[in-house]
């Protein structure tokens, strides 16, 4: 019984990304090992991925700062690839708690490549980010442009992963590294059965704008329209979470292919294209044909002023573009908001 491509294992698979890429991979003929803690995910995200696929699923509740638990992952699954999303987010958070970002983030991330490299498993996918970029002085980036300090721990843990996955890439015979440097991840799949699930207060811009069109959240909060910008808001560049998923897919096909061209490769996953966040609001208003509260507020520290991708190197080498329209993301992600409400 083994009509799968090849078996990727899939660390944070509970979470935002990590749902929809999993659906995606699977959707492409791998067989998916699933992980998570559910430190910052439900289990019924495991159900909606089950609904969408229309099959039960591998998944095991596993903690990937444990060695031991993650051993035993390694044993039972004959994996080649892991993709590892498991990894705590909030920027904030991290400037106030660092060490719960540096030891978690940190020490999950180097148990696996532990464990990769005394199995003999070659592949290695990271979540990294559009955060290592910094305020870019060259607009947009590409994956040459300089990456500058970072200015949270959450950031440094990311730039850091990525120079970890380098050096272990460098060193050891067996093992190959993508990194994958996300712009700003929104929506939801069209199914409207996963998406993104924040606990709290909203740190990102749609989760807010989703709930305050659920009436959850009073008034939105635009940070900042003094920027030296079109409109005086920060440009970001939004991409549909599907489109991210399909990049990863094109990513382990890449390596599991042996098609990749150093034994350390780096890609922006972003739609190149330059959205403002009074632009997202209102674009999100029309889409959906309902009107938000929204006023302006001072810059939030850390912000920077404006980023989107250079999507050339991800286009040409993974042969895969963000296809999807704003407009349906941001109905989507509109659609994923009302199904956890139970709004009609
Ligand atoms: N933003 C905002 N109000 C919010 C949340 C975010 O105006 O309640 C802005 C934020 O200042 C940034 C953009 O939306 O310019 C995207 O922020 P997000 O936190 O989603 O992602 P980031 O680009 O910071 O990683």
């Amino acid at each position: 019984m083994s009509n799968f491509k090849d078996t990727v294992l899939v660390s944070g698979g509970a979470g935002y990304i990590g749902t929809h890429t999993a659906v995606a991979l699977m959707e492409a003929g791998y067989r998916v090992v699933i992980i998570d803690n559910f430190s910052n995910s439900e289990p019924s995200a495991i159900e909606g991925v089950k609904q969408i696929v229309g099959h039960d699923v591998i998944f095991e509740q596993v903690d990937t700062c444990r060695t031991d638990e993650l051993r035993r992952v390694f044993e039972r699954y004959d994996f080649s690839t892991v993709i590892h999303f498991a990894a705590y987010k909030a920027v904030g958070e991290s400037m106030d708690e660092p060490l719960k970002y540096y030891m978690n983030n940190l020490l999950s991330y180097m148990n696996i490549l532990e464990l990769m490299k005394e199995f003999k498993r070659p592949n290695v996918l990271f979540s990294s980010s559009a955060t290592v970029y910094g305020d870019a002085d060259v607009l947009p980036v590409t994956e040459n442009t300089p990456r500058k300090p970072a200015t949270s721990p959450y950031g440094n843990t990311k730039q850091m992963a990525e120079d970890i996955l380098r050096d272990c890439c460098a060193a050891y015979e067996g093992m190959y590294g993508i990194a994958l440097r996300y712009f700003n991840p929104i929506g939801a799949h069209p199914s409207a059965l996963i998406g993104e699930l924040p606990r709290g207060v909203p740190n990102n811009l749609l989760p807010y704008v989703t709930q305050t069109a659920a009436g959850i959240r009073e008034c939105i909060s635009i940070f900042g329209n003094d920027y030296d910008t079109e409109d005086g808001t920060c440009l970001r560049d939004y991409i549909d979470v599907v489109d991210l998923a399909a990049a990863h897919v094109a990513a382990v096909d890449r390596m599991t292919e042996k098609k990749m061209k150093t034994k350390y490769e780096i890609f922006n996953v972003g739609t190149g294209r330059p959205v403002s966040v009074l632009e997202l609001v209102t674009r999100f208003e029309k889409a959906n044909n309902l009107k938000l509260n929204y006023r302006f507020a001072p810059r939030r520290e850390g912000d920077v002023p404006a980023v989107w991708a250079d999507t050339a190197l991800a286009n040409k080498e993974l042969g895969w573009v963000a296809a999807r329209d704003l407009d349906d993301t941001l109905r989507s992600a509109w659609a994923w908001e009302k199904h956890l409400r139970g709004i009609k």
